[in-house]
């Protein structure tokens, strides 16, 4: 059972819709409502792990695991040239969904800093 006040855990439950490009026994990936940039996912562990705030030890495989997908999800959807990986932690960071989640963006209209 997810967090029952967490969008991202009502996603990956199935209680909203969401565009899901990847799902395996430990995460999923699906589209950002409110793309960036051409191409904008959320990488989002299955595990209702707040933020990186909350990240432990035994969470090592699980980060490594959603660190070494990005490349993978990245060329699936055809971003060759190039990605960029953001990670928003606490309000002072930008963090709007209290669910770890890692941003991949790539393509045309991509955001400076
Ligand atoms: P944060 O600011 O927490 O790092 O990013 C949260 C992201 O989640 C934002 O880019 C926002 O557009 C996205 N988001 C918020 N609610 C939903 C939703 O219900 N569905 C999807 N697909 N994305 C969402
Ligand atoms: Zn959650």
């Amino acid at each position: 059972m997810g967090n029952t006040d967490c969008i991202f855990c009502k996603i990956i439950e199935g209680k909203i819709p969401a565009t899901l490009v990847y799902e395996d026994d430990q995460v999923i990936a699906f589209k950002d409502i409110h793309p960036k940039a051409e191409v904008h996912l959320l990488l989002v562990p299955r595990t209702h792990i707040p933020s990186l705030n909350e990240l432990e030890i035994k969470h090592e495989g699980l980060i490594s695991h959603m660190l070494l997908l990005l490349p993978h999800l990245a060329h699936r959807q055809g971003l060759q040239a190039g990605f960029r990986t953001i990670i928003n932690t606490g309000r002072g960071g930008g963090q709007e969904v209290d669910h770890l989640h890692l941003h991949l963006l790539g393509g045309n209209r991509m955001p400076g800093f």
